[in-house]
């Protein structure tokens, strides 16, 4: 059977010159479970965007910058310094477009925060400083394929299904969560604090994941992460 080709959106920076970047774990990833990653730069213009969407077998919304704040209708705390909003946007049309079609939909991190806001939801914008007796979620840039924290998972979830355990360990890169449920979304994971780590989607009409951790950079150790990126290419095959 013909390997999926996997529509990656990439971040952007402002810095001159302006350029895309993406981090090799997620392409890794996604060959390693039998797709063939298309990488989606901001600067690409709708006609493009939507004709590559329409190739493709799946999307996946990656890790990066926060969300502007304007986008769900709050002021920047102090912690928020980086804003890509052509990026923000970029995603959004994203997922609008993949909603459409019916894409199977792998949304990690700022992924399933951009999901989130883009169905209504809102953000905690640092949880260090908004969530009362949080756990540690933001681990060093050296150990990102290490557990950081541990997070139930909610029974009869696809992320349940997937791990056949009530309990994961994961690795934990994040200063921002989801606040506002989005509508549609239902929590399917929370770290010990109450932090949302893991929404589904029920109504989306295909195949959805959205994960709060990085499982791109713990798949050779966590059965967990490689079974949701086997079962996101599979998904993306049909
Ligand atoms: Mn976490």
């Amino acid at each position: 059977m013909a390997r999926p080709l996997i529509a990656i959106s990439m971040s952007s920076t402002s810095r001159t010159p302006p350029r895309a970047l993406l981090n090799d774990a997620y392409v890794e990833a996604v060959q390693a479970a039998g797709g063939v990653p298309v990488l989606l730069p901001p600067s690409l213009e709708a006609a493009a965007r939507d004709q590559l969407l329409a190739l493709a077998g799946g999307l996946l919304l990656t890790g990066g910058a926060d969300i502007d704040p304007a986008l769900y209708g709050e002021a920047r705390h102090g912690s928020v310094t980086v804003v890509e909003r052509g990026r923000d946007d970029f995603e959004l049309a994203l997922f609008e477009r993949a909603r459409a079609l019916g894409l199977p939909l792998f949304a990690i991190c700022r992924g399933m925060q951009l999901v989130n806001v883009a169905l209504g939801g809102s953000l905690v914008q640092d949880i260090p400083s908004c969530v009362e007796g949080a756990v540690q979620h933001a681990q060093g840039n050296d150990d990102r394929g290490d557990a950081c924290h541990v997070v139930r998972l909610e029974p009869a979830s696809l992320l349940a299904g997937l791990a056949g355990a009530s309990t994961v360990a994961t690795n934990s890169l994040h200063h921002q969560a989801l606040a506002r449920l989005g509508e549609g979304l239902v929590v399917t994971a929370q770290a010990p604090d109450g932090v949302i780590e893991g929404v589904d989607f029920p109504g989306y009409g295909a195949w959805f994941a959205g994960v709060q951790w990085h499982p791109e950079e713990r798949w050779r150790e966590s059965a967990l992460d490689a079974a949701l990126f086997r079962a996101f290419i599979a998904a993306a095959t049909r």
